[in-house]
């Protein structure tokens, strides 16, 4: 691996400062999904077995740079210690005096949460007076937010530069999962792109063309791709001003060898709305006072079986608007495809992004995927090819 990882450190009597993304759903002042939470407590516990002491650090929302009392990580530190099965002390700044005071009340071998990092403009300005005085409390830094690598913030970038810097349990088995999806996968890789507009995936699925064997492309993007094709959608969510951008893609992918797939019926209704008993149609009947809602059944039968053939499957997008059943069906019936498919040990398939999750969960099948990343931003970047600076920020820290 070209980064540190825990293995690489003896931390016994140090203290660790270690970026989590704490970044977590809130409800009236309580934290009501620990998801994030439960995914940072290994590093943590790893890291207090071993001896260290351990100074917690994070972002919460967009105070942009102010100190804002309803931004406040202190309702986190409770959360962290349910998590952790023991004491967390809060400091009331994440640097300076109180930083330094809760750290030494929290003593040797203690675990101490920083208040909001982005009460401090440094902070998202990557600057390096702040992440010195981060760096001034700790002697090694662990990133364990892969979420947060998209950013090249104090926390995630400039103060790799300044202390030993390894990433956490979570990050690694990310960056793992990544690697074996589309770094050095077998082939043949399959990806599915699914979601709403073409237009916020672009840049993905330029770049997955020239890196996966299939391209199933479902959802309303999809029928932006159907339209550039002749295709009459009727009342279907589309960019028609995308239609030559999405022929270049097509012929991206010929050129690279990459097989498109696109649905070939489509369940439809006449508005955006749950219906009893929606008609699948042909993809080439669509009528013009109806909206394509999801893939048709011949299509789900279709594409199940495109991914029998593959190794390899990285998935972001549901195909239809799985909110509204019955249009849940498309997206429900891959997923279960690709879960049987990766328990029966014959693919590895990785999936990622807010909807995607969600979509996956209502499939009740995410335990079943090789990994699941809850990173929405940094998991599309990802996606699109681009470093993404937390992470170059710990592999030049290997290097150096
Ligand atoms: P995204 O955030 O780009 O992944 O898009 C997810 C959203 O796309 C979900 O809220 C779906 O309801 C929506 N979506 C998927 N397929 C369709 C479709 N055929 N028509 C309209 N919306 C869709």
């Amino acid at each position: 691996m070209p980064f540190h990882s825990l293995d690489d450190f003896d931390v016994a009597g140090k203290t660790v400062l270690v970026r989590g993304d704490l970044n977590v759903p809130m409800e009236d002042g309580v934290v009501s999904d620990t998801t994030r939470i439960d995914r940072l407590a290994p590093t943590v516990t790893e890291l207090l077995a071993k001896g260290a002491s351990v100074v917690v650090t994070s972002h919460f929302a967009r105070p942009k740079g102010k100190r804002v009392p309803s931004m406040s990580l202190r309702p986190v530190a409770e959360a962290l210690q349910e998590a952790l099965q023991r004491n967390v002390t809060f400091a009331e700044d994440c640097i300076g005096g109180p930083a330094t005071q809760a750290i030494r009340a929290a003593g040797a071998g203690g675990v101490t949460l920083l208040e909001n990092l982005r009460f401090h403009a440094g902070e998202e300005s990557d600057n390096a007076t702040f992440a010195t005085a981060l760096a001034d409390l700790a002697d090694i830094y662990v990133n364990d937010a892969f979420s947060a690598a998209h950013r090249a913030h104090a926390s995630t970038h400039a103060i790799a530069k300044l202390l030993p810097s390894a990433a956490g349990r979570n990050m690694q088995a990310e960056l793992e999962a990544l690697d074996a999806a589309l770094g050095n996968p077998d082939h043949p890789v399959a990806a599915i792109v699914g979601g709403a507009k073409v237009s916020s995936k672009l840049k993905v699925l330029e770049n997955l063309v020239s890196r996966v064997d299939f391209l199933i492309i479902g959802g309303g993007m999809a029928n932006t791709f159907l339209f550039a094709k002749g295709v009459s959608v009727g009342k279907s969510l589309c960019e028609t001003d995308l239609a030559g951008t999405a022929t270049e893609i097509l012929a991206k992918a010929d050129a690279a060898n990459c097989r498109i797939l696109l649905p070939l019926d489509a369940s439809i209704a006449p508005e955006f709305a749950s219906v009893a008993n929606p008609e699948a149609v042909a993809i080439d009947a669509v009528p013009s006072d109806q909206m394509i809602l999801d893939i048709g059944p011949d299509s789900a039968v279709t594409l199940s079986n495109a991914l029998r053939d593959c190794r390899t499957l990285v998935w972001n997008g549901p195909m239809g608007a799985f909110e509204l059943e019955p249009f849940d069906q498309g997206t429900v019936s891959l997923a279960q495809t690709a879960a049987a498919l990766t328990k029966e040990g014959g693919l590895v398939s990785i999936a990622g992004g807010g909807d995607t999750v969600a979509a996956l969960n209502h499939a009740g099948v995410a335990e079943d995927f090789s990994y699941v990343s809850t990173a929405g931003g940094a998991f599309l970047e990802w996606m699109e090819g681009r470093a993404l600076p937390g992470v170059v920020a710990l592999e030049e820290a290997y290097a150096a």
